[in-house]
């Protein structure tokens, strides 16, 4: 157990947070406002030492539902580097229905389907599952070419809630557009829960509910509009 008293820095301080079923929230806030402490507790990364997470009314610290709860809210990082775990890419987007068991043809389809949903996405499908990439290096790819293989990767385990922290972050403008149209896609057709944070104000504006944080409280909350 933490010991908290006054000069013990909560990185989450008294955070009441509801979020519907296929709603499309924003997290904003500066740096150490507690965003990412916020969404590991939401993956069962972290555990929460007072109060409680639940995800679709399973609670992160009842260990025999961990499984359960890490396939149903999937998370995309910040830093892609800490989720390519293959070297080669194609085993990198297999790397997770493989583990669970997935035939390797479906496991193919998933990948060619979470790639071709969007006619916009040509440089994704290129980039990330069918071409030139497939047999490269992991490590030698772009930062943004990980980062897609990391939503390529969420995308294929049909997992219910995606948690995007700061998943845009190292995408150039036009990656970033590419990326952020297949999310809302994702949101507003297949019903994904998405919680999404975010250093850009445009990304935010089209979310149903923005949620500005500070230190590690909820600063503001309500419609783009409003906040
Ligand atoms: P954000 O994602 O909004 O930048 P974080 O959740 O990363 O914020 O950090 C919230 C607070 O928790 C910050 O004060 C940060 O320094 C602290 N923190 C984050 N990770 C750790 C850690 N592993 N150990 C100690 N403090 C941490
Ligand atoms: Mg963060």
């Amino acid at each position: 157990e933490y010991i908290t008293d006054e000069n013990t820095l909560k990185a989450i301080d008294n955070l009441d947070l509801q979020v519907k079923e296929g709603e499309f929230v924003a997290i904003i806030g500066h740096n150490g406002s507690g965003k990412s402490t916020l969404s590991k507790n939401l993956n069962a990364i972290l555990f929460p030492t007072e109060g409680n997470i639940l995800i679709n009314k399973m609670d992160t610290r009842e260990e025999d539902k961990l499984w359960d709860i890490r396939q149903t809210a999937g998370m995309v990082f910040q830093n892609p580097d800490n989720q390519i775990v293959a070297t080669v890419v194609e085993e990198d987007v297999a790397f997770g229905p493989e583990n669970l068991g997935i035939e390797p043809n479906e496991i193919r389809k998933r990948v060619i389907e979470a790639a071709c949903k969007d006619s916009g996405l040509e440089d994704f499908i290129k980039e990330v599952s069918l071409d030139h990439v497939v047999g490269q290096n992991g490590a030698m790819l772009s930062g943004g070419q990980k980062q897609k293989i990391a939503l390529a990767r969420a995308l294929v385990h049909d997992k219910p809630i995606i948690i995007f922290d700061e998943a845009t972050a190292m995408l150039d403008p036009s990656g970033r557009k590419e990326v952020m149209k297949t999310i809302k896609r994702l949101n507003k057709e297949e019903n994904i829960t998405t919680l999404h944070i975010t250093h850009f104000m445009e990304e935010a504006v089209d979310a149903d509910r923005v949620i500005v944080m500070e230190k590690g409280k909820k600063l503001l909350e309500g419609t783009p509009k409003e906040v």
